[in-house]
């Protein structure tokens, strides 16, 4: 589940040619996450993922998390919900 974004910041040192030690600090956009398996917060680079699965429409696994289990036992489910007889009297919300 896509749960928002933070700023970090990170700090960077580097040696210039004279031999002096420069620190620049670096901000970077990390996008948070729930993972829909384990329920863990994680966090990920905005850099490094697809702004088009920035939204609810996607599951998003951490990596402590098995993406591939996991997408297969949502088609177990799904597949448990459309093998329902269509004259069930259940109420949608139930499904
Ligand atoms: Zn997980």
């Amino acid at each position: 589940m896509y749960m928002g974004q933070e700023q970090a910041q990170y700090c960077h040192y580097r040696k210039s040619k004279t031999g002096k030690i420069h620190a620049y600090t670096r901000k970077k956009t990390v996008l948070i996450f729930q993972c829909d398996n384990c329920r863990g917060i994680f966090k990920r680079e905005k850099g490094s993922m697809d702004p088009k699965r920035l939204n609810n429409q996607y599951y998003h696994v951490c990596g402590n998390c098995d993406a591939k289990k996991f997408a297969q036992s949502k088609g177990v489910e799904a597949r448990k919900i459309w093998d329902m007889p269509v004259s069930s009297l259940k109420p949608i919300g139930k499904l």
